[in-house]
């Protein structure tokens, strides 16, 4: 058989086995350069492709390179200069493939988003002008904005409650980082409940209450984000008291979230009833249909996708629950497109939920960390255990990025997650994956092809 025949009847059998983008991404660009004298060299157009071929498929190739009667004794990939001409020349650039797309997409992003300091807990990707206004969060908006150009002195303390997923966390960070952005030397504070509960019980561990205390008793802004979660802890919810207290008394501003009102938080709601006179109380809202489409928009444009209105409004009718859903749909239809190369035009869409691939589907920190272990061939045990080897480490700090980016976790329960005892671990992770992503295409490559997988 002709060399050029025998690829392609290997490539077929390829296809068959496995998924059709992994197919598209991984082997379509290739051909057989060489096979003589125990050795097959396969020609790649780039060193990522190269990469996961040698990682990931080098068995299956083998095992099919076989069946067509090919048993090298080693398989080699090699970059081939005329094939990256070539596709150069009908692609317009070697990295054309939309998978590579990304990272140069989210450079901007991501650069903007590790200027500001974690440390007191904001997250730039989280502003007024990506926050989309209407029907159902439009109040909570206003006051926000009202509080970010006085704070302190209205709504003093703002309390937004709401069901999971419908913009509380965006917009009370957004507060935090527009006044951060207007006056830079103020203490904005922002702290997930668990944050506060595990720093609390930290400093009484180490016998450091007063810092603790000094700490977030210091702020011109203290932003406590899910304090439902309080519930049933009485002792925090005193120290919790003390400082609401003390900052309420010198006009600091207190932004507080919550699941659920004020009144179902019986015993925060007894200490703290005469404050919440002072202030205000907020229920968002599921935004409606035409702020669902609006937000879609918003969200597609910020990843350089024009969204055709009717696809828009078809997501939008299919996913009412919730911002978060309704963004996990967006981006599972983007990844499918991306990776196939083809627009997310009404057919497309239309097909992908008839074929019922595109229900919303929720995917848990474990699952994440599972398919994290397994995109590395590593286990679970050694993700979450001491080992200090780079193939793990790296896969780690992988999955803390992900878990912080697609499920919004929190420092300290990311460490959890992960098994380590210091949310600062995680911090750090995230934040030097955050800046890799600008400039390692391998780490780039590796975060979107899990993404991809993600919800599959
Ligand atoms: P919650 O804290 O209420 O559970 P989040 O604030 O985490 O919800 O919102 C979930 C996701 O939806 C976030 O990615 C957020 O940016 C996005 N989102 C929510 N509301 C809006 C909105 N009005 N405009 C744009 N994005 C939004
Ligand atoms: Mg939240």
């Amino acid at each position: 058989m002709q060399e050029g025949a025998l690829w392609q009847a290997v490539l077929g059998e390829i296809e068959l086995s496995i998924s059709r983008g992994n197919f598209v991404t991984w082997f379509k660009n290739t051909r057989l350069l060489r096979s003589k004298d125990g050795l097959v060299v396969i020609g790649v157009p780039n060193i990522f492709i190269k990469n996961q071929l040698e990682r990931k498929f080098n068995d299956l190739v083998v095992e099919i390179l076989a069946k067509n009667g090919l048993k090298p004794e080693r398989v080699e990939y090699k970059i081939h200069s005329d094939m990256s001409a070539q596709s150069k020349n009908s692609e317009g650039a070697v990295l054309r493939n939309p998978v590579y797309a990304r990272p140069a997409q989210t450079q901007k992003r991501v650069i903007a988003s590790v200027t500001h300091s974690y440390r007191q807990g904001l997250n730039e990707r989280y502003t007024f002008e990506n926050f989309v206004v209407g029907a159902g969060n439009e109040l909570a908006y206003a006051a926000c904005q009202a509080i970010a150009e006085n704070p302190g002195k209205k709504y003093n303390p703002l309390f937004v409650y709401g069901g999971v997923g419908i913009g509380k966390t965006h917009l009370i960070q957004a507060v935090g980082n527009a006044i951060t952005a207007r006056k830079p030397s103020g203490k904005v504070v922002y702290a997930s409940t668990e944050q506060f509960v595990q720093e609390f019980v930290d400093s009484l561990r180490f016998k450091k209450s007063t810092d603790f205390a000094a700490y977030y008793r210091s702020t011109d802004v203290l932003i406590v984000d899910d304090v439902h979660f309080l519930e049933g802890k009485e002792k925090i919810q005193e120290e919790f008291f003390h400082t609401f207290n003390a900052l309420h008394q010198a006009n600091k501003q207190i932004i507080m979230s919550s699941d659920k009102p004020p009144k179902d938080i019986p015993t925060l709601e007894e200490r703290l009833r005469s404050r919440f006179a002072w202030g205000m109380t907020i229920d968002m809202q599921n935004p409606d249909f035409e702020t669902r489409c609006a937000i879609l928009q918003a969200k597609a444009s910020s990843q350089n996708v024009v969204l055709q209105h009717e696809v828009a409004e078809l997501l939008a009718m299919r996913v009412q629950s919730n911002i978060r859903e309704l963004e996990g749909v967006l981006n599972q239809v983007l990844a499918f497109c991306e990776m196939r190369d083809i627009e997310p035009g009404i057919e497309v869409v239309t097909s992908l939920f008839e074929s019922n691939k595109m229900r919303p589907k929720h995917i848990s920190a474990r699952q994440i960390v599972e398919r994290t272990a397994k995109h590395f061939h590593i286990t679970v045990e050694d993700v979450v255990g001491p080992k200090r080897d780079k193939d793990i480490v790296v896969p780690r700090q992988v999955a803390m990025y992900i878990l912080r980016s697609e499920l919004h976790m929190s420092f300290p329960k990311i460490a959890r997650e992960l098994g380590r005892k210091d949310h600062t671990t995680a911090i750090h992770s995230v934040e030097k994956i955050e800046k890799e992503l600008s400039y390692n295409g391998e780490i780039s490559q590796h975060i979107s092809e899990l993404r991809g997988r993600l919800y599959v």
